[in-house]
């Protein structure tokens, strides 16, 4: 098996494929998804909970940033 999903272990299909550019050059790119529309849709949540998680984290990191870059504020953390 070479791409298999990471929530049920099916073997993954092509998805939808788009052009993009890389550089000089066009490329095809094909994302592959879960043959169980199913369990596609827990990947895709889970997927969106990580970046949201992430985005979090680095708005919190830049908000800090900000307070502290900020004149007269207090430093804090
Ligand atoms: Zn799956």
């Amino acid at each position: 098996m070479l791409n298999p999903c990471v929530q049920c272990g099916k073997e993954r299909v092509d998805g939808k494929t788009w052009k993009g550019k890389a550089g000089a050059s066009v490329v095809t790119y094909t994302s592959t998804v879960c043959p169980d529309p199913d369990c596609q849709k827990i990947v895709d949540k889970a997927i969106a909970d990580r970046k949201a998680k992430s985005t979090l984290l680095m708005k919190k990191k830049l908000d800090a940033k900000q307070a502290r870059e900020k004149p007269g504020a207090v430093a804090v953390g």
